[in-house]
This record gives structure tokens, C-alpha cells and sequence, in this order.
């Protein structure tokens, strides 16, 4: 290993040891990982900031505890935990991932990057994040903390997504044989409150001299980022049909479509074009009224707009449907889409 690459661990090491943040899901210094509590938190770190994960993941694991419970529980109850952290395919990978390992592995993780790979849900990233954290492996775990730090350091020029090879090989070279789950740990500590986006503060860092970004005074411009493409938009109608009961119709999406298992409002599909309803399915004597706007809601790889449509019946419209009491809709999992639909046209 390069005498530089030595160096730069040791004065990292030594930096998380004055300096590491208290995580719920992070083992006490000197204390051993929980994988379950690795793995959990780091799934819900996929797209979403500690922040947000520091509210969610007591209320999780206050429900399941142990891989078991996690593993024994029904689907729907995870997915109702999971609403507000999105990306909602990941809690049903989880789910999956956990009986995999409770009924084939005698609820063990397996302690390899490549072992870990082989469950639902599990990438390279989270992998190598579980394998380095809780098992003590020499992987490479590179988050986006991780990648600005390597990026800083080597002044890489070359824009993301293309540099990210790059910036793995770096992290293969620097990563440490022993203590690389408190490594990778604290570039992500490092990266989330010294080298931070914008501009990094540079006089707090136990890199300082012997980052190449800062010496060549390029630090605060990496990394740089290939132009996004704009996203594509879709559309569809999403119809709320109420009863006397207080009751709205709701159905289940199919398991392997987007937000697969969660429930909706009935809805059409979601297409590139805007084709006007001029009718709901099934209930075509009903007065739909067209609620202004609609909604609009970013998904990662295009923008929706839902018309809604609202009409009163007593009827169950659609087949697959059924009835649900307005005021106990925090039971259901519900996508955010729906709703922010559902109260869009329950005001009017
Ligand atoms: Fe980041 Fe500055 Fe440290 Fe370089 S010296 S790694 S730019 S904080």
C-alpha cells in the first residue's frame, strides 16, 4: 500500500475516534455491529438523509426487533411502517430478503460482499456497507459522502455517473485491512459534516495536506456531474369514489407493477400521453366531477400528473375494489400520491 494511502487512513481513524456521530443503528466504539440493525438502516439510507432515517428507524425496530419478526410479519405491515420513506420496492425486498435468511440461512447473514449480494435488495453499495460494518471485511462501501471525499482527495475531474469506476478503484486502494467498517463509516462522517457539498471546511479536515482537490483549488467544484436528461412526464386518472358510510374505494396495486402491493385509489395506467377520460370505468351513469389540477408527483425516472375524478356511489365499481373508512386511512399503505390525490379531492 502506498505510504500516502497509509497515511490518509490513520489520520481518518483517528479523526472518527474524537469524532464519530452517535447513530441509533451504529454500534458503541469497541462494541460488535448488529448486521439486522446495519442492514435495516443502511437500506433506508438508500434514498433518504440520516435525518430522516434517525425518526424512522427506532419506530422500526421497536416493531421488529429481530430478523424474525421482521420475517414472520405480513407484507402489509411493513409497507405501512415504510410510508414516508418512499421507494417503497425496497421495503418489499427487505421483507423477502428477511425470510430468505430466516428460513434458509437459520436467520445468519452470510459475511461476505459477494454472500450479501445474493438477497433481494441487496447491491453492491449495501453490500459492501454490511460486509465492512458489521463483519469486519476489507469492501468497499461507497455512498455519496464517500464519493465527493475520494473525489476531493484524488481531485477527480472526470463527471459522475461516468467517474464512478474510477472513484471505486481509489476506494479499493485506500480501503483498510483492518478496522474498514470504522473506515468507510467515517468518510461518510467526514463527508456529511466536514467535506460537505458547496464548500467543503477544509481547515476541520485530518486530510487537509495531503488532499490533492484542495492543494490544486478545485476541492469545492467536485465532484462534477454529467448534465441530467429531463425527466419524461406521464399521465393518468385516478377516480375517488365515496360512499354514505364515510367510506372511499380503494384496490390493491398488482405485486410487480411500481408501488406493487400498496393500495390506490382505482386508477388508470400511467402513459406519455395526456388522453382525456371522458369517463370513469364502470360506472359510466355516476356525475364525476373533475377536481381542478390534479396532482403532480416526481418519481425518480419521470414526472406524474393524476387527473381526479370524484363521484358518490354506493356501489363497489370496481371488482378488485373495496371500502375503507376515510378517517382510518393512516392503517393503509398508502403512496404518497395517492394520497396527497385522496385529500385533494376530498377538499374539493
Ligand atoms: Fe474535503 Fe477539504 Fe478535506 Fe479535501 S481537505 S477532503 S476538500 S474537507
Amino acid at each position: 500500500m502506498p505510504k500516502t494511502a497509509a497515511l490518509i487512513q490513520k489520520k481518518i481513524l483517528t479523526w472518527y475516534d474524537r469524532n464519530r456521530r452517535d447513530l441509533p443503528w451504529r454500534a458503541k466504539a469497541g462494541e460488535r455491529s448488529d448486521p439486522y440493525a446495519v442492514w435495516i438502516s443502511e437500506i433506508m439510507l438508500q434514498q433518504t438523509t440520516v435525518p430522516a432515517v434517525m425518526k424512522y428507524f427506532p419506530r422500526f425496530m421497536s416493531r421488529f426487533p429481530r430478523l424474525e419478526d421482521l420475517a414472520k410479519a405480513p407484507l402489509d405491515e411493513v409497507l405501512v411502517l415504510w410510508q414516508g420513506l418512499g421507494y417503497y420496492a425496497r421495503a418489499r425486498n427487505m421483507h423477502k430478503a428477511a425470510q430468505i435468511l430466516w428460513r434458509q440461512h437459520k436467520g445468519m447473514f452470510p459475511d461476505t460482499a459477494e454472500g450479501l449480494r445474493q438477497l433481494p435488495g441487496i447491491g453492491e453499495y449495501t453490500a459492501g456497507a454490511i460486509a465492512a460494518i458489521a463483519f469486519g471485511q476489507k469492501s468497499v462501501a461507497m455512498d455519496a459522502n464517500v464519493e465527493r471525499v475520494l473525489a476531493r482527495l484524488y481531485a477527480v475531474t472526470d463527471p459522475l455517473p461516468g467517474s464512478k469506476k474510477q472513484l471505486r478503484a481509489l476506494a479499493h486502494d485506500i480501503a483498510p485491512a483492518q478496522r474498514a467498517g470504522d473506515f468507510w463509516q467515517a468518510l461518510m462522517d467526514l463527508g456529511s459534516t466536514v467535506c460537505v457539498s458547496g464548500r467543503p471546511l477544509c481547515d476541520s479536515c485530518p486530510a487537509q495536506k495531503n488532499c490533492l482537490g484542495l492543494a490544486q483549488g478545485i476541492a469545492a467544484s467536485l465532484p462534477r456531474k454529467a448534465e441530467k436528461k429531463p425527466k419524461p412526464k406521464r399521465y393518468g386518472q385516478a377516480f375517488l369514489v365515496c360512499n354514505t358510510k364515510g367510506q372511499i374505494l380503494l384496490r390493491r396495486r398488482a405485486g410487480k407493477s411500481m408501488l406493487g402491493d400498496m393500495v390506490e385509489l382505482p386508477s388508470s395506467d400511467w402513459d406519455l400521453k395526456n388522453a382525456e377520460k371522458k369517463s370513469a370505468p364502470g360506472l359510466p351513469q355516476a356525475e364525476w366531477k373533475k377536481i381542478k389540477g390534479g396532482v403532480r408527483h416526481g418519481f425518480t425516472h419521470f414526472d406524474l400528473h393524476l387527473d381526479i375524478y370524484a363521484a358518490n356511489s354506493n356501489r363497489k365499481i370496481f371488482k378488485e375494489g373495496f371500502w375503507h373508512n376515510i378517517g382510518d386511512l393512516h392503517q393503509m399503505a398508502l403512496p404518497t400520491l395517492f394520497k396527497k390525490a385522496i385529500r385533494k379531492a376530498l377538499a374539493g
